[in-house]
């Protein structure tokens, strides 16, 4: 059994920080296809996700599909973001499920959102 897994469900991001390692792989958004085929192999091995490598998990358009289909499968996800697209969770009042975690960096805040 894994700790927790990391997704990276976009390899996008909006910002640019300094001491960011830079993508150059082509940008991608995972599908849902992709999504629900590590869902299945995941199960049994973890309870936790993290939507978080590169990139910034909030620009993913299906990001709360992704996040009920976890949560309909017994995972529970944890998502690391930059912050500035958290109004979109907002928005589909999810908000009252997310416990906040903040980690400040030399000039960024960096926030962690579990999903409950
Ligand atoms: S938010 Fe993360 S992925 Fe985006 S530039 Fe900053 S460190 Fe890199």
């Amino acid at each position: 059994m894994y700790k927790k897994v990391y997704i990276e469900i976009t390899n996008n991001c909006n910002l640019d920080c300094t001491f960011c390692i830079k993508n150059h792989r082509k940008q991608k958004f995972m599908t849902e296809e992709e999504f629900r085929s590590i869902l299945d192999k995941l199960k049994g091995h973890t309870k936790y996700l993290y939507f978080h490598l590169l990139g910034e998990p909030l620009l993913h358009p299906k990001l709360i599909n992704f996040i009920n289909l976890a949560n309909a499968n017994g995972f529970q996800v944890n998502i690391t973001t930059n912050g500035y697209l958290i109004k979109r969770l907002l928005i589909v009042k999810i908000l009252d499920r997310l416990m906040f975690h903040f980690i400040v960096m030399t000039q960024n805040i960096i926030y962690q959102l579990m999903i409950i």
